[in-house]
């Protein structure tokens, strides 16, 4: 039976002094395991030294590949990239800072040998990350688990191990709003959580400002619940009702009363009220309408400046469908 293979694919910005510490304890983790073993850097255009390291890396190791993007596409398209590349039984994805380590690589796999096809690691701890991160990330968690049918496991970050299949079924969405831990649980399959403490960066600081983490959760949101357009219809309707038993009162009160004109802080504050919330309501429909806008464009994921398949990988001929031409059974 010939030896399983295995790619681990690292999205890369800005790592250069990350990147080869990573990669002395992928070696030395890979080195101790029973399969064929790749690994897949992806430089997502980083504007430091990045590249060079890697190519220095591929230089003294022929079981690394590296990919470059034309410019920085963003953590996600970076990993898409990656794994639209990836010809193996599975692929693990792991952070270049080091939060992730790599040392527990040998326990995925256990994993995905038991018969896994996603192995998905959920962080018991979050060391070196500030309370306001802590509690933002895990409400947010909670509301995406209450507003998505997919059932988005909470405090899960990208580090985890797909199987063949899983790879393929991925290849198969090309939407380019990506919220890839949405995408990872929309596919299904057996999948097993593995609970790992998250360490702190080797080096460097983390990309994720608060506001690109706000917009991530924006992508994820809308990306995986149309909850917050029906908000507006149940928010309208409501107002609707009360609006109507307040007309009713209005009505009774000037048969039997007579009209004074009075009531200007009312109207105002209905008004206002009134007002926002419909301002509220078409920048829900905005937020949705602006990514079908993006969707329609059919632009490509990413574009592709560097690909280095490395000196240990098959011969070409990947035994893998091509991106976006993959549409696993039973789809379309
Ligand atoms: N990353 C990337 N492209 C980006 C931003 C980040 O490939 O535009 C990579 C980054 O190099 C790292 C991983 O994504 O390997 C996670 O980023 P970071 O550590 O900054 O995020 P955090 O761990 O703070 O959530
Ligand atoms: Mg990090």
């Amino acid at each position: 039976m010939p030896r399983a293979t295995l790619t681990v694919v690292v999205a890369a910005f800005n790592e250069e002094d990350a990147l080869p510490v990573l990669q002395s304890r992928l070696a030395a983790v890979l080195d101790g395991m029973d399969l064929d073993a790749q690994v897949l850097y992806v430089d997502d255009g980083s504007r430091d030294r990045s590249w060079q390291v890697m190519q220095e890396l591929a230089a003294r190791d022929p079981r690394v590949q590296l990919l470059r993007l034309s410019r920085n596409f963003g953590k996600e398209l970076a990993l898409t990239a990656g794994l639209d590349r990836v010809d193996s039984d599975a692929a693990v994805v792991l952070d270049a800072d080091g939060q992730d380590p790599p040392e527990l690589i040998p326990q995925l796999v256990a994993r995905w040998q038991a018969g896994f096809d996603v192995v998905y690691g959920t962080r018991t701890s979050r060391a070196g990350e500030s309370w306001l991160k802590r509690t933002t990330a895990s409400t947010f968690y909670r509301l995406m688990g209450r507003m998505s049918d997919t059932g988005i496991p909470a405090d899960t970050g990208d580090f985890r191990l797909m199987s063949r299949r899983v790879l393929v079924a991925l290849r198969g969405l090309r939407e380019r709003q990506r919220f890839m831990k949405g995408l990872f649980a929309w596919v299904g399959y057996p999948q097993v959580a593995f609970p790992y403490e998250r360490h702190p960066r080797l080096a460097g600081r983390s990309k994720f400002s608060y506001w690109r983490l706000w917009n991530f959760a924006l992508e994820g949101i809308t990306g995986f619940s149309t909850a917050p357009l029906r908000v507006a219809t149940y928010a309208g309707l409501a107002t609707a009702l009360l609006a109507f038993a307040y007309g009713s009162w209005i009505i009774a009160k000037t048969l039997l009363w007579g009209d004074p004109v009075q009531g200007w802080p009312t109207t105002m504050a209905v008004i206002l009220f009134l007002g926002g919330v419909q301002l509220m309501a078409l920048g829900t429909i905005g937020e949705y309408l602006g990514r079908l806008y993006i969707e329609a464009k059919q632009r490509p994921l990413y574009l592709v400046q560097d690909w280095r398949p490395g000196d240990a990988s098959p011969a070409p001929g990947a035994r893998l469908p091509p991106a976006g031409t993959a549409r696993p059974a039973g789809q379309e």
